[in-house]
């Protein structure tokens, strides 16, 4: 399987596509990528058995596919936290470099590094680690712009594109900050938030808001 296939069950699983279909469109965007290129990977995807595709709305991982996703979810994100860790990289700057090094790496690999790292629970982008633990968050988590007016909600993680890391670090939305919208703008595409947590106030449009995802309040 070649990195650009993985890739696309990467970001697949990432966009919540093992419950729900996600459309090409934004497959294409977040690859950056022409969406007629998007399809023709979908077409060989389904055909190898790790895709579905409904016309009109778009692809969603088979077991199988979500399953290997993951297992490549898990390497990328502890490569990050070496990097981090170890390296000194940003969390901004990871991404390319765990892109190069999870496609190298073996299972085996994997753990050592794993148990080297002393089993960090989380990537540096608050995405988490371990299999079930991942699971768990991907169920519970959902994106920001999605949740209603004045919830208040966590920031469970952010995708993990260079552009958007950096995006959310300069509107000072970390892991783990409480916010809320307290207004929408629909015309204007902005969603206006209140970080609890740092009692400061952000504007971030609907379509960035997609990629943080977030955890509703146990009251
Ligand atoms: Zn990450």
């Amino acid at each position: 399987m070649s990195p650009t296939k993985e890739d696309y069950l990467k970001v697949l699983f990432e966009l919540g596509a093992w419950k729900i279909q996600v459309p090409n469109k934004e497959i294409a965007e977040r690859l950056g990528i022409s969406p007629p290129t998007v399809t023709e990977m979908m077409n060989s995807l389904v055909k190898a058995g790790w895709v579905t595709y409904i016309p009109y709305k778009g692809s969603m991982l088979t077991d199988e596919g979500a399953k290997y996703a993951k297992k490549l979810i898990r390497k990328h994100r502890l490569w990050e936290v070496f990097l981090v860790k170890n390296l000194n990289f940003e969390k901004d700057e990871v991404h390319d470099e765990a892109e190069l090094l999870e496609h190298s790496t073996s299972d085996l690999l994997a753990d050592r590094l794993e148990a080297y790292l002393d089993y960090p629970s989380h990537c540096p982008h608050g995405g988490a680690i371990p299999l079930d633990l991942m699971e768990k968050q991907e169920k519970v988590s959902i994106r920001l712009s999605d949740v209603e007016l004045n919830q208040p909600v966590n920031i469970a993680r952010m995708l993990n594109e260079e552009k958007l890391v950096h995006y959310f670090q300069r509107a000072n939305l970390n892991v783990g900050d409480q916010i809320k919208i307290y207004e929408v703008d629909k015309t204007l595409d902005l969603l206006f938030i209140h970080n609890i947590s740092r009692d400061e106030n952000v504007e971030l449009s609907q379509t960035i808001a997609q990629y943080l995802f977030v955890v509703i309040e146990e009251q």
